[in-house]
């Protein structure tokens, strides 16, 4: 059974790094399922710092992830969850893993200075340790509180097979002992984390590698708690076009790619295949993506999110899309074969309102043709007029009027096409004129049949 659980903070909305980080944990597990071992995503609201967390954003992330049709199989929120914390946190205060430590942030600021003068590691250097329950006593006494640091153990180094990045090794000593609670009693990411992580069961953590360096203390974490840690794979950031992580990548949320006409299928393909050297496919599913997913086709390099890309896969996505999915973004009276007729010209699902304007009408007048074309408009409009009125006509049109007028190709088609459509390009027009209409078609070329002049 695959436990993994996505863990944003809500102090702002989803960009699209997190969304790529959720849909791998969704796919993770989905994978689980299909295979037939189980599999559950959880969604873990990492809401311990009170003053920076709201509830809209929390809001707004259960909405993207639905949108994304990354539903999770639970939720859980740290803030919930204190008690739990605080039990594991007295069961390491027992074994001496944490220990109380008072230095200012100048104060630790210096140390680090002078410790890079002298050129060692600027890791905290555990004064701290050497206080004795009289030291502590006094600090209370006057008024002072401790923050918390968990010890790290200095005896082994950590290692672990990264399901990305390969064999990793931390040496414990080159690390300061993270700071886990802070004076005022309140958490730090790192051990709630751990303790959830360890009670909900989850299997494998999947995250961003700017948490490399976290795992290595939170190794240590889960074994001090007596847990077997979690498989980790940590996967490349993500950077724009430019080739850093721009502030427009970093703030780019799901309402406004939704705004621009992007539709989840399209970043579930994007997403689901960035950072690896495997094509984009539209065509493939949530559940295609699942079966396929393999953590070891990721890479390590930088992974490379392109808009342009994004849109230009959107634009294949809409074109798959079946009438059923979009029904209900459509004007009203546009039915399936006015959709199966125009979504091939679509970049976005919205854009279909234009085209069926095109069929509908009215149209603004075309400019005025050539002599010549006019008489050619016109001998299309008595064709036409005459012909039996099927999905063939378009076919048995052109068919007719190129013997008829010895026209071919652009001259034949482009004054068809501006003069029943008012544009020079679209929709396939067999699949068009049958929807424009019998009335309509003819009305159109008789208008478009008088020459300039
Ligand atoms: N709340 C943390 C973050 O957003 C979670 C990291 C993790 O997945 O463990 O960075």
């Amino acid at each position: 059974m695959i436990v993994t659980r996505f863990a944003p903070s809500p102090t702002g909305l989803l960009h699209v790094g997190n969304i790529r980080t959720a849909l791998h944990n969704w796919l993770l597990a989905r994978q689980g399922q299909l295979a037939g071992g189980g599999g559950r995503f959880l969604l873990r609201i990492d809401d311990t710092d009170a003053e920076r967390s709201r509830e809209d954003y929390v809001e707004a992330i259960r909405a993207d992830l639905a949108w994304l049709g990354l539903v999770p199989d639970a939720e859980e929120r740290q803030s919930r969850r204190f008690d739990l914390y605080e039990r594991e946190f007295a069961r390491l205060a027992a074994s001496g893993r944490v220990y109380r430590c008072y230095e200012t942030a100048q104060e630790l600021d210096l140390k680090r200075k002078v410790r890079l003068g002298r050129g060692l590691p600027p890791v905290y250097d555990r004064a701290a340790l050497a206080l004795t329950e009289a030291d502590h006593a006094a600090r209370a006494a006057a008024g002072e509180r401790p923050h918390w640091r968990f010890l790290l153990d200095h005896d082994a180094p950590i290692i672990w097979e990264d399901g990305i990045r390969g064999a990793q090794r931390f040496d414990p000593a080159q690390m300061s002992d993270p700071v886990v609670r802070r004076a005022d009693g309140s958490w730090l990411y790192m051990l709630p984390s751990v303790i959830d992580d360890i009670a909900m069961g989850v299997t494998d953590v999947l995250r961003g590698e700017d948490h490399v360096s976290n795992t290595a203390a939170q190794a240590q974490m889960f074994a001090a708690l007596g847990a077997t840690p979690p498989r980790f794979a940590h996967e490349a950031l993500l950077v724009g076009t430019e080739g850093k992580l721009s502030k427009r990548l970093g703030s780019l949320g799901m309402a406004e790619l939704r705004e621009a006409g992007i539709e989840p299928e399209a970043l579930v393909a994007l997403l689901g295949r960035l950072g690896t050297s495997d094509p984009v496919d539209p065509a493939l599913d949530a559940d295609a993506l699942a079966t396929t997913l393999d953590l070891a086709r990721f890479g390590r390099a930088p992974a490379r999110f392109d808009e342009a890309e994004l849109h230009r896969v959107n634009a294949a996505v809409v074109h798959r899309l079946p009438f059923a999915r979009v029904a209900h973004l459509l004007p009203s009276g546009m039915g399936e074969g006015a959709w199966d007729a125009i979504r091939p010209n679509l970049g976005h699902i919205g854009e279909a309102a234009q085209w069926w304007q095109v069929v509908t009408g009215p149209l603004a007048p075309p400019p005025a043709p050539d002599a010549e074309t006019a008489a050619f408009l016109a001998l299309a409009a008595e064709t036409l007029a005459g012909q039996a009125w099927d999905d063939g006509v378009w076919q048995a049109l052109v068919d007719a009027l190129k013997t008829r007028s010895g026209r071919k190709g652009k001259a034949l088609f482009l004054p068809l096409r501006q003069a029943l459509t008012a544009r020079d390009h679209g929709p396939d027009m067999a699949a068009l004129l049958p929807l424009i209409g019998r009335e309509t078609a003819l009305a159109r070329l008789h208008a478009a049949a008088v020459a300039a002049g």
